[in-house]
């Protein structure tokens, strides 16, 4: 976790959440990314990594776990939700798609009200210490489907509207962070190794996954070794994304829906698919 950040422009420190440098001026900062990016857990995931690629070794399936990764580096990142939420989202580019903390402290929701909300939001304060505001959640997919516990709708994000600002994480986080027992203090004893940049997601998703692959491990296998949706959010398994900032329609690149049978909702799927098309959205 970073205490701050040395501005490029002008030397000085930036201490989160500031994303301009409260100094010069200058933007540009995204705090998950610069935290998954500090050495102590570039290092750690990197051990990680080694260790996973020896045990692969070990078992003849260095080459099997070879071209899992490879495939990873094409990994997307999916957000589920509700065609209600797609709709008003496809209804103009002026629509955002607000976090949890902003639609409560707006007024606009109230908290779930359910065991999660303490879990969540402790999970939150140590993972983003001061911007847990600014955090959407979504999911690492190689099929573009994502977890239908949160919606039917997977939203398939633009890589190149998201990559600079977004991080990975291990599993969901509010397990990982009871799991961990961690708890708050002053220093967190959250262990290391366990985030990565977008761009080496392909290493986590490697470091954690690399028991699953073996030397007849096929590539029609990959998506539901990456991502595999549980009865309720609590079994879902998948790779958490981060992504800091804002997102409108314009943030997306295609939404698959998971057509329910029930025939009323057939007419919200069309709406959405006509409205979605004009921002040049692929609808499946
Ligand atoms: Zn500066």
């Amino acid at each position: 976790m970073l205490n701050s950040e040395t501005c490029s422009f002008c030397g000085n420190e930036v201490p989160p959440p500031s994303q301009h440098c409260p100094h010069c001026g200058r933007p540009g900062r995204f705090w998950n990314v610069l935290d998954a990016n500090e050495s102590s857990e570039v290092a750690a995931l990197n051990r990680r990594y080694q260790t996973a690629k020896k045990d692969a070794l070990s078992r003849n399936a260095d080459v099997a776990l070879q071209l899992f990764e490879n495939a990873l580096v094409g990994s997307k990142a999916v957000i589920s939700r509700f065609q209600s939420d797609v709709l008003r989202l496809a209804s103009s580019t002026r629509q955002l798609y607000g976090t949890y903390y902003q639609l409560i402290e707006g007024g606009l929701r109230l908290p779930d009200g359910d065991e999660w909300d303490v879990l969540r939001e402790l999970a939150d304060t140590v993972l983003f210490p001061k911007y847990k505001e600014e955090m959407r959640f979504g999911a690492l997919s190689l099929d573009g489907l994502g977890l239908p516990n949160y919606g039917e709708c997977s939203i398939v994000l633009r890589e190149e509207m998201i990559a600079d600002r977004t991080s990975v994480f291990e599993e969901n986080s509010a397990l990982f962070v009871e799991r961990h027992n961690i708890k708050i203090a002053r220093k967190p004893n959250l262990p290391k190794g366990y985030r990565a940049t977008w761009a080496e997601r392909a290493k986590l998703g490697v470091a954690k996954l690399y028991g699953r692959i073996d030397s007849a491990t096929t590539p029609d296998k990959y998506s539901r070794i990456l991502l595999r949706a549980g009865a309720t959010s609590e079994s879902d398994d998948f790779i958490e994304v981060h992504i800091f900032g804002p997102m409108t329609v314009l943030t997306m690149e295609q939404v698959i829906v998971i057509a329910p049978q029930a025939s009323k909702r057939t007419t919200i799927t069309r709406a959405i698919k006509s409205k979605l098309a004009k921002h040049k959205v692929q609808v499946n």
